[in-house]
C-alpha cells in the first residue's frame, strides 16, 4: 500500500534525479578538455560521456512515463551504466584519480539518498561502481597496496553511511505512512460514526415533535410552539385564537369499519385541516381523534371564518366506498386570548369548555369561548 502510494511520486524522483547525474556526468567533459587537451583520450572520454548521458537520458525519460516496482531493472539499469561511465574514466584519466575519488563518493551517497525507496536497487549499483571503481583504480592507476587499502576503507564505509541512512529514512517512512493511514482510518470512522448519530438524532427530534399517524406537530411540540407564539402575539398586543377540534362519534367509525378505517380517516382529516390553515398557523395532534391549533394574530371574526371553513372542509372530505353512507363531522371549540394576561393552559381549557357546549349542542358546529371578551 506505501509502495503504491509512492508510486508516482518514485517514478519522477527517480527521473529527475537520472537527468540531474547524467548531466553532471556529461559536464564533466570541460575537466576532460582542461587535463588532456584535444587528444585520443579526450575524443574517447567525450564518446563515452555522450553514450552514456545519451541512454541514461533516454531512461529517465522511460522511467518518468512507466516506471514501477514491478520493472527494477529499469531504475537499476542507469545506475549500472553511470557506475560503468565513472569506472572507465580511471583507464582515460588515470593521474586525476584523487578528483575521480571524490566524484565516486558524491556519487555513491547520491545513488543512496536521491533514488527513492529502492534500497536493494541502489545497493548493488553502488556497491558495482565501488568495486569497479578500485579494481580499475589499481590496474590503471597503479595505486600503491596502502593506498588501495585507505581507498577501499572510504569506499566501505562511504556504502555503510549511505546504506543505513537510506535503510533509516526508508523505514522512518514507513512507519510515517502506516500512521497516517491509521489516522485516516480513524477519521473515516468518526466521520462514519459522527453522521450515524447526526441520523439519530434526527430520528429522535422526528419521533418526539411529531405524531406518527399524522405528521402532525405531537401534543409536546405545540406547546412549545404554541406558548411562543401567544407569547409574542401578547408583546405585539395582537389577538390570539386557539381551536380544540375533535371528530364526531370517531368511536362509531372504529367499531363499525374498524381502527385501520379510523386511522385513515384521522390522517385525511389531518391534512384537510392543514390545507386550511395559514402557514403561520400550527396545528397538533392532541391525543386520540382530538386536534388543536394556534392562530396567531387573529381575532374573534377571523377565527369564526377559519373555524367554519375547517368544519366544512371536513364534511366535504370524500371517504372510502364503504364509510360513503356516513356523515363525517367535527365540533371546534374556539378560545381568544386578547391583551389579558391568559397563559396557553388556560386558553386550551377554555376551549375545551367551547367544544363541550359543542358537543352537547348537537356536535357539527363551531362555538366560541366569549368569556374574558367583551361581547360584541
Ligand atoms: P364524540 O362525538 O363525543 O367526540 O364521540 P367520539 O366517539 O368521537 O368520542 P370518544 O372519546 O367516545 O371516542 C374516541 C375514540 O377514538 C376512542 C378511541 O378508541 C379512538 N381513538 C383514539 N386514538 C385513536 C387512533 O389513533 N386511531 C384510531 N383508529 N382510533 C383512535
Ligand atoms: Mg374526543
Ligand atoms: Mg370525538
Amino acid at each position: 500500500m506505501y509502495r503504491r502510494s509512492i508510486k508516482t511520486r518514485v517514478r519522477l524522483e527517480s527521473s529527475l534525479s537520472l537527468i540531474v547525474a547524467t548531466l553532471i556526468f556529461g559536464m564533466f567533459a570541460i575537466t576532460d578538455y582542461y587535463l588532456l587537451g584535444l587528444s585520443r583520450e579526450y575524443y574517447l572520454l567525450i564518446a563515452m560521456r555522450s553514450v552514456v548521458v545519451g541512454l541514461c537520458l533516454f531512461l529517465a525519460l522511460i522511467i518518468a512515463r512507466r516506471g514501477s516496482y514491478s520493472r527494477i531493472w529499469l531504475h537499476a539499469m542507469p545506475l549500472w551504466i553511470l557506475a560503468t561511465g565513472i569506472i572507465l574514466i580511471v583507464p582515460l584519466r588515470p593521474e586525476s584519480l584523487s578528483t575521480q575519488i571524490t566524484a565516486v563518493v558524491v556519487a555513491t551517497m547520491a545513488f543512496y539518498l536521491l533514488i527513492p525507496n529502492l534500497l536493494t536497487v541502489v545497493t548493488f549499483a553502488s556497491l558495482y561502481l565501488s568495486i569497479g571503481f578500485l579494481i580499475s583504480a589499481v590496474l590503471f592507476a597503479e595505486l600503491a597496496p596502502v593506498d588501495t587499502l585507505r581507498l577501499a576503507l572510504l569506499l566501505v564505509m562511504t556504502n555503510v553511511v549511505g546504506f543505513c541512512a537510506l535503510l533509516r529514512l526508508e523505514s522512518l517512512q514507513r512507519k510515517q505512512f502506516a500512521l497516517l493511514h491509521e489516522a485516516r482510518d480513524k477519521n473515516r470512522q468518526l466521520l462514519k460514526e459522527i453522521a450515524h448519530r447526526k441520523s439519530l438524532e434526527e430520528q429522535l427530534r422526528m419521533v418526539a415533535e411529531r405524531d406518527a399517524l399524522t405528521g402532525l406537530n405531537s401534543r409536546s411540540h405545540f406547546m412549545k410552539r404554541a406558548k411562543a407564539l401567544l407569547q409574542n402575539s401578547r408583546s405585539e398586543k395582537v389577538p390570539f385564537s386557539l381551536f380544540m377540534i375533535d371528530v364526531d362519534h370517531f368511536k362509531s367509525i372504529n367499531d363499525t369499519w374498524g381502527h385501520s378505517h379510523g386511522d385513515w380517516v384521522l390522517a385525511r382529516v389531518s391534512e384537510v385541516c392543514t390545507h386550511a390553515l395559514r402557514p403561520t398557523d400550527v396545528i397538533g395532534r392532541f391525543g386520540g381523534e382530538e386536534f388543536v391549533v394556534a392562530l396567531p394574530d387573529t381575532g374573534p371574526d377571523d377565527a369564526l371564518i377559519v373555524a367554519e371553513r375547517l368544519k366544512t372542509k371536513v364534511a366535504e372530505l370524500p371517504l372510502m366506498e364503504e364509510m360513503s353512507e356516513m356523515r363525517l363531522s367535527v365540533t371546534i371549540g374556539i378560545a381568544i386570548a386578547h391583551d389579558e394576561d391568559v397563559d396557553l393552559q388556560a386558553l386550551i381549557s377554555r376551549a375545551d369548555e367551547s367544544l363541550y357546549v359543542g358537543k352537547r349542542d348537537g356536535r357539527n358546529r363551531v362555538v366560541i369561548c366569549r368569556q374574558g371578551m367583551e361581547e360584541g
